[in-house]
């Protein structure tokens, strides 16, 4: 496990002994209102969560531990807005950035956050992964899968339609950023 990054908390594991689990954080960035906030919400109630932390603590909020391949980890979700430039001070294991599909100006925002993170900032041993949310609105829909996927793929990201209103593949988003954080620890890959 690459630590550098990372941080620890004491927690208890299924069974109620208590461990040292590694934190790993995403990072929510693009528009407001493109519906960073409710994702955040839907994965606090994802099938994949491993246990209830029954935590009240303001901290561990944004804490959500997810069972995949038999192995538990920490996500910590940060939907808290910040400044682009901001971006390169925060230690993060994976950017989410998410658009709106109804909304062409927050599909242009997330393209210019890619552009971002992989040119200016020289992050190309992180995963961004590309999220088009509020498809269950189908006929205001302005831009295309074709668009999105598209720039997905022009920075190596996995691309994913969601719709947080619905509760729509926000459960393997969540599964699917995990996955690409243990992805990027592997040694051997980018
Ligand atoms: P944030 O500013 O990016 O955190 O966006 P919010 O999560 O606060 O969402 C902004 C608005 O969009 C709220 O009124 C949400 O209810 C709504 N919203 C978020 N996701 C969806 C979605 O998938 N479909 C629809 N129809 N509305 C959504």
């Amino acid at each position: 496990i690459n630590s550098t990054q990372s941080r620890y908390i004491g927690t208890l594991d299924s069974m109620g002994s208590s461990m040292e689990t590694v934190i790993h954080k995403v990072a929510m960035v693009g528009d407001k209102g493109v519906g960073k906030r409710s994702l955040t919400n839907q994965f606090m109630t994802s099938e994949f969560i491993a246990f209830d932390a029954e935590n009240d603590d303001e901290e561990t909020d944004s804490l959500v531990t997810v069972l995949l391949n038999s192995e538990e980890s920490t996500l910590e979700i940060d939907d808290r807005p910040f400044d682009l430039q901001e971006m390169s001070s925060r230690s993060v294991d994976a950017f989410a950035v998410v658009y709106s599909v109804t909304d062409r100006s927050s599909y242009q925002a997330a393209v210019d956050i890619m552009y971002h993170v992989r040119h200016q900032l020289l992050i190309k041993d992180k995963p961004a992964i590309l999220i088009a949310n509020k498809i269950d609105l189908v006929r205001k829909r302005k831009v295309t899968r074709e668009e999105g996927r598209s720039v997905a793929k022009q920075y190596n990201s996995k691309y994913w339609e969601t719709s947080a209103a619905l509760n729509h593949h926000v459960d393997e988003l969540l599964v699917g950023i995990l996955s690409q954080i243990r992805l990027y620890k592997t040694p051997e890959l980018p």
